[in-house]
């Protein structure tokens, strides 16, 4: 490493000459200028070399050079000047800047394309190019240059002789192409559980002149046809910063894992029966373009009149920082939060959300999560909110929650930091804000979709680099993030309650298939201790209380629980293990999920864990249709009311669910899902709202679709409803209702 020497009093004072200059065109220095902790009486004027080019790289387009104006000053604009020779770029580096303080901070991050802030060390790891290390020795900044780091940036990024597919040298990351291939396949594939849908475009895509561009997708992971009342809503995106690389693959082997185990493993079952799960793979289609040919790219491809830098001086080139134009409270934080410099890594853009690819993922996240937060700043989201948001970026192995515009606590910190701390046991990342762990941004994804909804939001940082390394990736990043997101799908429906509850884990049967009527004994353990935050303060635990299982519905949906017992005798610890004897008589045949939960002292619950259990045998049913009199009157403005018939004919009970569609009017059947002894009959009223408008003659066809447990039948019926009469229109007068007796037509 490298070791820059504070300046010498005659290179400070050539410097400042040098500088003089350019200093009156440096208007828009003069506001900051107060907020550099560095400059002394000896130094008092900071020249930055972005009197040209804010980010002191040359507004030229390629082929690049690098105008210092503090060493050559150049009072004429290169953009003006596009016809100036081209000297080769010199190189840039990667340096590591102690700071001491805020003040300190605030003007690395608003001007450097930072990659590290560790607070606790007080170090940056910053990219420089030799002009912005002018401009830090200025200032007065010391660095040394990380060669490890650097060395890494010249490395080539060169196909494997054996890679067929991928990011040239990181076969492991799939392409913006190969992501949409794969996922829509798996939608293509599997459509009961997955759609892939197109939800908007990319800057390119919409601007006339550029390249192709490309759609933004959604993969949107859910069982269609669930009948739940109220699905849990998570919204995963990726890759928002090009050239973080790990991120869009993670979100691509999340929604993989989803789909493979649906059916197969009873926790993702649910989580896709009760959720609906929403993945953005590549939230930056154009920006990954560049970053696939190994340019540093973090940005979209927006180009500003305002900065013609060459793409190879990325990041320090045209685009906008696609986490900093999100529209709440954008650029309202001040120097280091965004920048208004279109060279800047972090231009937020010419206003708030003025890029497509931000308007597309945020009208997306308005169809998804309703506004639960109030009007007011300081408003807290509601304890039962549901919906959850995770950004996925890298680097830093950090885990963000919201606020990231302020170090003030955001009315819901308290929950935030809680599910944060939950991640963190998976990923065993650091759990903060960005202003305790890294440094203040506004105009973030997070705030927008916390400061919008109310929901918890999350950024992820994970990994080592931008350019992480696929044996890295697979070791450290894809396991233990999976197993945070997929806690973000269990606590998705109440991300503020069950993070604070107890996980059940190691659910045990002591068989998974059996006759009806044989006993099963559940064993499982409750643990209300599984937080992390990596020296970010430690989560209370509390001692388990209560612990329970429901059969083939989650609590949330059915009011019959079974307690089970603790395996000891007394629950009095934070962890403890506990067992039941479900009794199967009378079960129907076929695979029925058990949801298994615990609760803490202080009454929270947990989210619960699945388990399949499956009662051999077959049921008959056999299904009648309840016909209405011939005479009935079908009235407009009015509700008639059919009636299905069913009779269980075999000898083991029945389980069956009821799903009904209906062609223009509004029609509900009274119990969606039912159970049926054997030799035994239920009749189901099935209710058409029929409009003021319908006239006689017009007719509406509803269908019931009753679907069998075990074997796994789908049988139809038929209603049609014909209006034979209008309404009477006698002045205050209401037709009498007309009631007609239920017929079994046999
Ligand atoms: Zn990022």
């Amino acid at each position: 490493m490298q070791r820059h020497k504070l300046l010498t009093p005659r290179r400070l004072l050539t410097a400042l000459l040098l500088c003089i200059a350019l200093l009156a065109l440096a208007e828009r220095l003069k506001p900051v200028a107060h907020l550099y902790a560095a400059p002394t009486a000896q130094n008092p004027i900071p020249c930055r070399p972005d009197l040209t080019s804010p980010t002191g790289l040359p507004a030229l387009q390629s082929p690049a050079i690098f105008t210092d104006p503090c060493v050559s000053p150049n009072p004429q604009s290169p953009i003006s000047d596009p016809q100036s020779p081209a000297p080769n770029p010199q190189s840039p580096v990667v340096i590591r800047i102690p700071f001491t303080d805020e003040t300190a901070l605030r003007p690395l991050t608003g001007n450097l394309d930072v990659w590290e802030v560790n607070r606790q060390t007080g170090e940056v790891v910053a990219l420089v190019y030799p002009a912005q290390e002018r401009w830090l020795q200025l200032l007065g900044y010391a660095w040394i240059v990380d060669a490890e780091m650097t060395a890494t940036l010249a490395r080539p990024a060169a196909r494997n002789a054996e890679q067929t597919s991928g990011i040239p040298g990181y076969a492991c990351y799939r392409t913006v192409g190969e992501t949409f291939a794969s996922l829509s396949q798996l939608a293509a594939d599997k459509p009961e559980i997955a759609q892939w849908i197109d939800i908007g475009d990319s800057y390119d895509k919409v601007t006339p002149g550029e390249p192709a561009g490309s759609d933004i997708h959604a993969l949107v992971l859910t069982n269609q046809n669930s009948r739940v009342t109220e699905k849990g809503k998570f919204v995963l995106v990726a890759a928002i910063h090009a050239r973080e690389y790990a991120t869009a693959e993670l979100a691509a082997r999340f929604a993989e894992k989803l789909v493979a185990g649906y059916g197969v493993d009873p926790d993702i079952t649910w989580l896709l029966d009760y959720n609906e799960i929403h993945i953005v793979p590549q939230a930056n289609p154009d920006g990954r373009g560049w970053a696939e040919q190994g340019y540093s790219w973090r940005k979209n491809t927006d180009r500003p009149a305002t900065c013609a830098s060459s793409p190879s001086n990325a990041p320090y080139s045209f685009g906008v920082d696609l986490n900093r134009n999100s529209t709440f409270l954008w650029g309202t934080c001040g120097e280091g939060c965004s920048s208004s410099d279109p060279c800047s890594v972090i231009y937020r853009g010419s206003s708030p959300g003025s890029e497509p690819e931000v308007q597309a993922i945020q009208a997306y996240m308005r169809s998804v999560f309703a506004d639960q937060r109030g009007p007011n700043y300081t408003d807290a989201a509601p304890l039962d909110t549901n919906g959850v948001f995770i950004s996925l970026h890298s680097y830093g192995n950090l885990v963000i929650y919201s606020w990231d515009h302020t170090g003030s606590d955001a009315p819901n910190m308290e929950q935030l930091r809680r599910l944060g701390r939950k991640f963190g046991y998976h990923n065993r990342y650091s759990v903060c804000n960005t202003s305790n762990c890294l440094y203040a941004v506004d105009g973030s994804t997070t705030d927008f979709a916390y400061g919008e909804f109310g929901v918890a939001t999350y950024t992820f940082e994970v990994g080592t680099s931008f350019f992480q390394s696929c044996s890295y990736f697979e070791s450290f990043i894809v396991q233990q993030n999976l197993d945070s997101l997929l806690y973000a799908a269990k606590a998705a429906r109440r991300p503020y309650q069950v993070a604070a509850g107890p996980d059940t884990l190691a659910v045990a049967l002591s068989a998974s298939q059996v006759d009806v009527g044989q006993p099963i004994t559940l064993t499982a353990t409750a643990n209300d201790t599984r937080y992390f935050a990596n020296g970010y303060g430690v989560e209370p635990s509390q001692n388990v209380a209560v612990a329970r299982y429901t059969i083939d519905k989650p609590s949330w949906e059915t009011s019959t629980t079974h307690l089970l017992s603790p395996t000891d005798g007394t629950f009095n610890a934070t962890s403890e293990g506990v067992r039941g004897l479900i009794d199967t008589a009378g079960w129907c045949p076929g695979q029925h999920t058990l949801f298994i939960e615990s609760q803490d002292a202080a009454g929270n619950w947990g989210p619960p864990s699945a388990a399949f259990v499956k009662i051999n045998g077959e049921s008959g049913l056999e299904l009648e249709l309840e016909q209405m009199p011939a005479s009935a009157d079908v009235i407009s403005g009015e509700t008639f009311t059919h009636t299905l018939t069913l009779t269980n004919t075999g000898t083991l009970p029945a389980c069956f669910t009821l799903v009904i569609r209906s062609s223009q009017w509004p029609a509900t059947v009274t119990d969606a899902t039912v159970s049926l002894q054997p030799d035994s009959t239920v009749s189901l009223p099935v209710t058409v709202n029929i409009p003021l408008t319908a006239s006689i003659g017009m007719t509406n066809v509803t269908v019931v679709d009753i679907s069998t447990l075990q074997p796994p039948l789908v049988r139809t019926a038929t209603l049609q409803t014909v209006v034979t009469k209008e309404p009477t229109s006698e002045p205050g007068g209401t037709p009498a209702p007309i009631f007609f007796p239920w017929i079994r037509n046999e």
